[in-house]
C-alpha cells in the first residue's frame, strides 16, 4: 500500500499525511459573500514552526488579495453603473461554485435598472477568480428566462440516453 503524502505549501516538501495539517482561511467576508462560501485550505508541516508561521502569513496575504479583488470588483461595478443610461435599482451577486474552496471561483454580478418605459435593463459581469488573480467579462441582457432555459437544456442532456453508436470511437 502506498503511503499518502502531501506537499507543504510553505517549504514545498513532500511529507507523510500525519506531518501535514491544514490552516483554514475563510475569504468569504473579504469577498463580501456569505460565510464559508469561499474557503482556502493551506497545507503546512505541523512539526515545523516556520511552516505554521508561513501558513498563517500566507492566510493573511490571501485575505489582503481577496479584499483587493473585491475593491476592484466594486470599482468595476461603479463604472458599469455610470455607463448605464438609467440609475440602478438593485445589484445581485451569484456564486456559481460555492463548494470550491481552492480559491478558484466564478462570480456572476448583475446590475438592475429600469428605463422610462419601465423596461428592465440588466448588465452583467462574470468574474473568474483564481487565488490572487481575477478576470472579468462584461455582458448585457442575459435574462433569468435564458438561464432557466440553459438549466433545462443541460438537465435534458444529462438525462438523455446515449445510443451505443455515439459511444463508438472514430
Ligand atoms: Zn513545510
Amino acid at each position: 500500500m502506498h503511503e499518502i503524502t502531501w506537499i507543504c505549501e510553505i517549504c514545498i516538501k513532500e511529507r507523510p499525511d500525519e506531518a501535514i495539517s491544514v490552516h483554514k482561511v475563510d475569504l468569504s467576508e473579504a469577498f463580501g459573500i456569505p460565510t464559508s462560501t469561499c474557503q482556502r485550505n493551506i497545507k503546512y508541516c505541523n512539526d515545523n514552526k516556520q511552516c505554521l508561521e508561513g501558513a498563517k502569513a500566507e492566510g493573511e496575504n490571501e485575505i489582503t488579495r481577496a479584499r483587493n479583488i473585491k475593491s476592484r470588483e466594486d470599482q468595476e461595478q461603479k463604472d458599469r453603473e455610470q455607463k448605464m443610461k438609467y440609475p440602478k435599482l438593485n445589484a445581485h451577486t451569484f456564486v456559481l461554485n460555492p463548494e470550491d474552496n481552492g480559491g478558484e471561483q466564478i462570480h456572476f454580478n448583475t446590475t438592475i435598472s429600469r428605463d422610462d418605459e419601465d423596461n428592465v435593463e440588466l448588465s452583467h459581469e462574470i468574474t473568474l477568480i483564481s487565488y490572487a488573480n481575477s478576470a472579468s467579462i462584461n455582458c448585457r441582457g442575459i435574462t433569468p428566462e435564458q438561464l432557466r432555459a440553459w438549466a433545462d437544456s443541460l438537465e435534458k442532456k444529462i438525462n438523455e440516453k446515449i445510443s451505443p453508436e455515439k459511444h463508438e470511437l472514430k
